[in-house]
C-alpha cells in the first residue's frame, strides 16, 4: 500500500449538493481540504475550504480548479467530457472517466452490465418513432422509456401500459435519446454501497432496502428483509462490477428483487442517498470510506452495529426536524438549504432502531 495523500492537501469536489457537503466533512476529518466546484447553488461550500462558482464551459475556471486540487472526485454524473479532458489532464480523478462515462448513459450502462453476465431489465434503445416497435418487441409492455443521459429522481421517464401509449410516451421525453426498459415487477429494491480502494481492496456495506414516494427516495431500512443468500449475491454483484471497472471509491447499486433472483437498476459512481443509514450504522460511512479510498487509506470493512432507519426530509418535511431531534436515538443532519421546495431533499434523519 503506496503512502495516503498528505495532510493538508486538496481533495476537488465537482458538484456543490448535499453530497458533496457530506464528503467535504469526511474529508476534513482526515485532515484535508476541500475545493468545490459548483456553478449554481452550493451547500457545500458552506463546509469547504474553497469555491469556483463558474460553468463547466469555463475551460479557464477548470484549469485553474484542477491546479489548485491533489486530485478530484465528483458526486453527481453528468459532468460534460469536453470538461473531464481538461480537469483530468494533470490531476488525478477518482472514480476514473471510465465508471463516469459509462453511467452516463443507460444504453452503455446495461450494456456493460449484460457484457459482465448481470440480469438487468430487457432493454433496446430508441432514437426516434421508427423504432419505438421493435423496441417494445424485445421488452414487452408494460415497459418504461427512459432518457439516456440526464435522469435522476425518476426525471426523464414514462410509462408505457400498452403499445397505444408509446408514441406519447416517447413526445413526453421531447426527442431525447431513450431506451425502453420491461417492467420489472420486484417484490423489493435494495441498493448495496461498496468501495474499492486504490490498492484494489474491496469493502461492501449491507444490502439497505428502499422505499420510492414520486420517484423520490423516501426511506432506507437495514437491514434489508432478505435471506442470506440474496444478501451474498447483492454484495457478490458489487464487487464484480467494482473489480471490473478497475474502480477507486464509493459505488452504490440499486438492484430490484424478484423471485428469479437480483435484477441490477441502475449503478452510480458515487456516494449515494441510500447509503446515507451508514452514518449512524457504522463505524466508517459511505463519505468517510470514499475519502478513504481516493486518498490511499485503508477501508473500514463496512460492518454494521446498528439496525437503522433513513428517512429523508424532503420540501417542507425538514420543518419536523425539531421534533425528530427531540426522539431519542435520532441523528439529523440539514444541507443548510434556506430554499425550501416541493420535492427538494432538504436533510434526512437516521433512526436507530436497534442493536445489529
Ligand atoms: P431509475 O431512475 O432508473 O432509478 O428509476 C426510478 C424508479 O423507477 C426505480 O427506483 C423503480 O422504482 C422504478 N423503475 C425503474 N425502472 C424500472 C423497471 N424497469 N421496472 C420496474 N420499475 C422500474
Amino acid at each position: 500500500m503506496t503512502d495516503p495523500l498528505p495532510q493538508g492537501n486538496t481533495i476537488g469536489i465537482l458538484g456543490g449538493g448535499q453530497l458533496g457537503r457530506m464528503l467535504a466533512m469526511a474529508a476534513a476529518r482526515l485532515g484535508y481540504k476541500t475545493h468545490i466546484y459548483e456553478p449554481g447553488a452550493a451547500p457545500a461550500a458552506d463546509a469547504a475550504a474553497a469555491w469556483t462558482q463558474a460553468p463547466y464551459s469555463d475551460h479557464d475556471a477548470l484549469r485553474a480548479f484542477a491546479a489548485a486540487c491533489d486530485l478530484i472526485s465528483f458526486e453527481f454524473e453528468n459532468i460534460p467530457a469536453a470538461a473531464l479532458d481538461i480537469l483530468s489532464g494533470n490531476t488525478p480523478l477518482f472514480p476514473d472517466r471510465r465508471a463516469l462515462e459509462i453511467s452516463q448513459d443507460r444504453l452503455t450502462e446495461k450494456s456493460f452490465l449484460t457484457d459482465l453476465g448481470l440480469s438487468t431489465a430487457p432493454f433496446a434503445p430508441i432514437d426516434n418513432a421508427a423504432d419505438l416497435a421493435a423496441a417494445l418487441a424485445v421488452t414487452g409492455t408494460p415497459a418504461i422509456l427512459k432518457t439516456r443521459r440526464f435522469g435522476y429522481d425518476g426525471k426523464g421517464q414514462a410509462r408505457i401500459a400498452s403499445p397505444d401509449d408509446a408514441q406519447a410516451a416517447l413526445d413526453d421525453l421531447q426527442g431525447a435519446p431513450a431506451i425502453a426498459e420491461g417492467f420489472v415487477s420486484f417484490t423489493r429494491e435494495i441498493s448495496v454501497i461498496a468501495a474499492r480502494g486504490r490498492d484494489g481492496s474491496v469493502a461492501a456495506y449491507d444490502p439497505g432496502e428502499n422505499h420510492h414516494e414520486n420517484g423520490i427516495l423516501a426511506t432506507t431500512t437495514v437491514p434489508a428483509s432478505l435471506p442470506a443468500n440474496v444478501k451474498t449475491d447483492a454484495i457478490l454483484i458489487a464487487s464484480r462490477i467494482l473489480t471490473a471497472l478497475d474502480y477507486t471509491g464509493i459505488l452504490g447499486v440499486e438492484l430490484f428483487v424478484t423471485p428469479k433472483g437480483l435484477i441490477v437498476n441502475e449503478i452510480a459512481p458515487r456516494v449515494h442517498n441510500s447509503g446515507h443509514w451508514t452514518q449512524a450504522g457504522c463505524a466508517v460511512d459511505q463519505f468517510e470510506q470514499h475519502i478513504r479510498a481516493i486518498t490511499g487509506w485503508p477501508l473500514g470493512d463496512g460492518s454494521r452495529h446498528a439496525n437503522v432507519l433513513m428517512e429523508n426530509l424532503i420540501g417542507t418535511e425538514i420543518d419536523s426536524a425539531p421534533a425528530h431531534a427531540a426522539t431519542p436515538g435520532t441523528q439529523i443532519h440539514l444541507y443548510g438549504k434556506t430554499d425550501t421546495r416541493e420535492g427538494r431533499k432538504m436533510g434526512h434523519i437516521n433512526r436507530i432502531t436497534g442493536p445489529a
